[in-house]
């Protein structure tokens, strides 16, 4: 038996056990056809039962409704970067854009390149330590739309509610919180989300995207850069990340297993209070970045009284079978990653040398 290991990875991130258990079991062959989910047309009616059985399941955790449309892309969160303002911000228009973490601001870097970007709030000045109300934020008159984050993977810090555009579209990128909670999609034009934290592994981007979005694609666009086109196409204009999509639709008949977004979105929000309590009650030892009312539910992000207590912590902490747990590069720190799939053993294990590391370096 190998010794336990916990994954504290941002992303890609763990994984449900049952979930690779299933595939292993399936990748010699799938649903008795001899052949691996790998070695078979994306155009074959068995894959065309998995890409189904995937939507499915991801419009029954999130209770998407009929008039949003599914689609499952390749290019990683970043492409979508692009992908929105090329879609929906021609160069002489405005979109507003709401900055609380580094993925926000590379977001905000690629839409400059297609038209006039508004920045009606950003947190940049405070090391992206919080979020803003609804009420603090004002939006540009005839805006596209307006892009937020709604889990800063990095910084750590999440909006806890739903934000509305005042008009103007909202589209949000979930990469790192989607499926850890009940959000409202019909709040939302458009959502997407890198598979590689909650939804699947790397290579596979989930967009959710009301209907009448599609009507304000622009003609001539690059076809695999066209959301109408590959709505068109059900997600098919070319060779999709078969392998992805399969995965995807393990972890949703697994997710629904767990009680759906709903049950596991209690379990979040005690695995995330044991990690924040422990930080809280360490004297100063361990102090968190974000501010109380942002804390993230999925990467929980603090720092030791020097850098190198940082480093001698995550050295001790992987000797102790916790991996994953540097902060990432920019912002230094110490971040906890606990997305659906992460135990609570984990957490609990991390607590106790959290506790026992203060004690013998406070
Ligand atoms: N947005 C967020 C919130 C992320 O966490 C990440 C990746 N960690 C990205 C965007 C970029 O995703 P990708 O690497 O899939 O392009």
């Amino acid at each position: 038996m190998s010794k336990t290991i916990y994954n504290f990875s941002a992303g890609p991130a763990i994984m449900p056990g049952p979930v690779l258990e299933r595939a292993r079991d399936e990748i010699r062959s799938l649903a008795g056809s001899g052949m691996s989910v790998m070695e078979i047309s994306h155009r074959s009616e068995t894959f065309g039962a998995i890409l189904d059985s995937a939507e499915r399941g991801l419009r029954e955790l999130l209770a998407i409704p009929e008039n949003y449309r599914i689609l499952f892309l390749q290019g990683g969160a970043t492409l979508q970067f692009s992908m929105v303002p090329m879609n929906f911000l021609g160069a002489s228009e405005t979109a507003d854009y709401v900055i609380t973490g580094a993925w926000g601001e590379k977001a905000l870097v690629e839409a400059r390149k297609c038209g006039r970007v508004n920045v009606i709030y950003s947190t940049a000045d405070e090391r992206h330590r919080s979020t803003p109300t609804q009420a603090e934020l004002n939006f540009s008159r005839n805006a596209k739309y307006v892009h937020y984050t709604s889990n800063e993977t990095i910084e750590g810090v999440e909006f806890k509610y739903d934000l509305k555009g005042g008009g103007s579209p909202v589209v949000c990128d979930a990469s790192s919180n989607i499926l850890s909670k009940r959000i409202e999609i019909g709040e939302y034009a458009l959502i997407y989300a890198g598979a590689q934290k909650n939804i699947g592994p790397s290579g596979v981007t989930v967009v959710i995207i009301r209907d009448e979005m599609l009507e304000h694609v622009p003609d001539g666009l690059h076809s695999l850069l066209d959301y109408r086109k590959i709505a068109e196409h059900g997600s098919m204009l070319n060779t999709p990340n078969t392998w992805g999509i399969y995965l995807i639709d393990l972890v949703c008949s697994w997710l629904k297993g767990e009680g759906g977004v709903p049950g596991i979105e209690r379990r979040n929000i005690e695995k995330a209070a044991i990690l924040y309590d422990a930080i809280d009650e360490s004297d100063g030892f361990y102090e968190g970045h974000a501010v109380r009312d942002a804390r993230s539910l999925m990467n929980v992000t603090f720092r030791l009284p020097s850098a190198e207590l940082e480093i001698r912590f995550c050295d001790e902490a992987l000797a102790a079978g916790l991996n994953g747990l540097m902060g990432h590069r920019s912002v230094g720190g110490i971040r906890a990653s606990i997305y659906n799939a992460f135990p609570r053993d984990g957490v609990e294990a991390l607590v106790s040398f959290m506790r026992d590391f203060s004690h013998r370096n406070g």
